[in-house]
């Protein structure tokens, strides 16, 4: 549908200035800002005291689980239940109606843009295919797929959303089956995670040594294919630089040579707090978590921290994303990373926003498309009550979406109140 969006306060994530004018969407595109008037046929819709903001893109997305912690992710006989389950053509039909109503919830929540790093069964592929012919609720969404994961055995994710191989030419075949099938990038599992530490104080572990891991970057920058790898560990880090990776998931503290390097050749690192400040700071009671992956949460928070804040001095670039089915991460609360990250790092809320629109947009390579409202860009929009330059939050109450130019009005994403409640008092204490 062709739209107007009349008198509205759009916010430039450029400049982190606010300036008023109408927006002009036609065929899914911005064709005019600022003075124009609308075109016979275009639906204007008033938008006189709201605001209009580039749509969210989160970087790191599992589209498998809804966030409520689950006992069948944990490990042992429940999750390997589920996951046998899921390899039948019954268990890939509910797991895709799963993904595709988490997918939507993304979209709803002013996501416009979601990169998916790791899920079952190459399901993923037949989403974003459905998708993009306007098949499916969460039609608008774009969405850059990975599949499963790729580790070795015993790495994070092994057994679930990951696929191992023993040797490198295993993990190379892995990266031919992935791109073969449809994938957009290529997700690794360096080190372990939270869950799967055995000690306290030693989470990411590393699991996938160097040769495993440059024959997957190799391979896959082969077909012109990013690699973005999870890692909590500075060894891990280390190994993810010299191996060629493109996007270090989560972050931990980079030694100086080490950044130097990741900067220089346009590295990123993807924060996600959305997993790591609930699992620190709630208690035992929510989480379910013992002391030591307790611990352990609150050494990867502080690691993400450290790293976000000395990154950028390298020229590596910060990213945000979700880690969305992780325990306490939802489908809905991309809004929260940004305030997470604002209080964390201590960067204004428009720095905040610019990361999370422009900024990601950049390290996907997909800026000329999408992540500021200009010109010749796709029209990815959210209309909001308030200034999100001002405060992030603004983007938890929604009005209008523009998902490349599919209108949603005033959505509402699917949320769990009993996690909404936990999350918000955790969001005020910060
Ligand atoms: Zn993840």
């Amino acid at each position: 549908m062709d739209l107007f969006f009349g008198n509205v306060n759009i916010a430039d994530v450029l400049t982190g200035a606010v300036y008023k004018g109408n927006i002009a969407v036609k065929g899914g595109r911005i064709v005019g800002i600022g003075d124009v008037s609308p075109e016979k046929g275009m639906k204007v819709i008033d938008c006189e005291g709201m605001y209009a903001a580039p749509g969210l893109i989160n970087l790191h997305v599992h589209l498998f689980g809804t966030g409520r912690p689950a006992k069948a992710l944990g490990g042992g006989k429940a999750q390997e239940r589920l996951v046998r389950l899921v390899r039948t053509p019954v268990g890939k039909a509910v797991l895709y109606k799963i993904m595709e109503s988490n997918a939507e919830t993304e979209l709803k929540s002013g996501v416009t843009t979601i990169r998916t790093v790791g899920d079952f069964s190459g399901v993923d592929f037949k989403l974003k295919r459905n998708v993009e012919k306007g098949r499916s609720r969460a039609r608008g969404l774009r969405i850059l797929v990975s599949g499963h994961a790729i580790t070795v055995a015993g790495g994070h994710g092994a057994g679930t959303f990951a696929l191992t191989g023993n040797t490198p030419e295993e993990l190379e075949k892995l990266v031919d089956d992935a791109v073969r099938e449809g994938a957009d990038l290529i997700k690794i599992c360096i080190t372990g995670g939270v869950m799967d530490a055995k000690r306290r104080g030693a989470p990411g572990e590393v699991r996938m040594e160097l040769p495993f891991v440059k024959a997957v970057c190799d391979r896959a920058h082969s077909y012109g294919k990013k690699v973005a790898s999870h890692v909590q560990s500075s060894l891990g880090a280390e190994i993810a630089v010299r191996g060629g990776v493109d996007t270090i998931e989560h972050g931990a503290p980079i030694e100086g040579g080490t950044a130097e390097i990741f900067g220089s050749r346009g590295g990123a690192v993807v924060v996600t707090y959305s997993p790591a400040i609930p699992n620190a700071l709630l208690g035992a009671e929510a989480t379910k978590l013992d002391e030591t992956a307790k611990f352990n949460s609150e050494v990867v928070m502080n690691g993400m921290t450290e790293c976000a804040k000395s990154a950028p001095a390298y020229g590596i670039k910060i990213g945000l994303g979700t880690d969305a089915s992780c325990p306490f991460c939802t489908q809905s609360g991309m809004w929260r990373e940004l305030v997470y990250y604002s209080k964390r790092v201590g960067v204004t809320p428009g720095e905040a926003v610019r990361t999370a629109t422009l900024g990601n947009a950049e390290i996907l390579g997909i800026a000329d498309e999408t992540g500021s409202i200009s010109v010749g860009k796709s029209a990815d929009i959210v209309i909001l009550k308030e200034n999100p330059l001002k405060d992030p939050r603004a983007y938890s109450e929604i009005e209008y979406i523009s998902a490349r130019g599919r209108l949603l009005v005033k959505p509402k994403p699917s949320k769990m109140p009993d996690i909404e409640a936990l999350l918000d008092k955790i969001t005020e204490e910060l």
